[in-house]
């Protein structure tokens, strides 16, 4: 996360909580254009902040900036485990070993063994 030092404006209604805080960071400032705030709003939430002219706050407590950086955070993390699953799974597919898919064909709850290795 970014330092909140640098581009902070005091005595500002948050953009995300409503509230209003002593310390908060510019949504289009220096600042929160280098972290991409708006950017990560508009991805990860459900609302928009792409109008820099509307008339909503423009500024988000360090409170919601924490929550919003833990969920890009999150985000990141996850696409890039499924990008490796994909990679790992096309892998597989490709030198046709150990991809095994296989279904419940009868009653039993015990799943079938899978083939044995060549
Ligand atoms: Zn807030």
């Amino acid at each position: 996360m970014g330092s909140l030092e640098r581009g902070v404006l005091t005595g500002f209604i948050c953009r995300l909580c409503s509230d209003m805080h002593r310390v908060v960071l510019h949504i289009y400032g220096d600042e929160g254009i280098r972290m991409c705030i708006s950017e990560k709003i508009n991805r990860h939430l459900s609302i928009n902040v792409s109008v820099p002219s509307d008339p909503l706050p423009k500024t988000i407590c360090k409170t919601c900036l924490e929550k919003l950086e833990s969920q890009h955070r999150l985000v990141m993390r996850i696409e890039q485990a499924a990008i490796m699953v994909k990679r790992q799974c096309h892998n597989r597919v490709g030198l046709r070993r150990d991809c095994y898919v296989s279904r419940y064909d009868n009653d039993s709850n015990v799943p079938p063994k899978p083939p044995a290795p060549k």
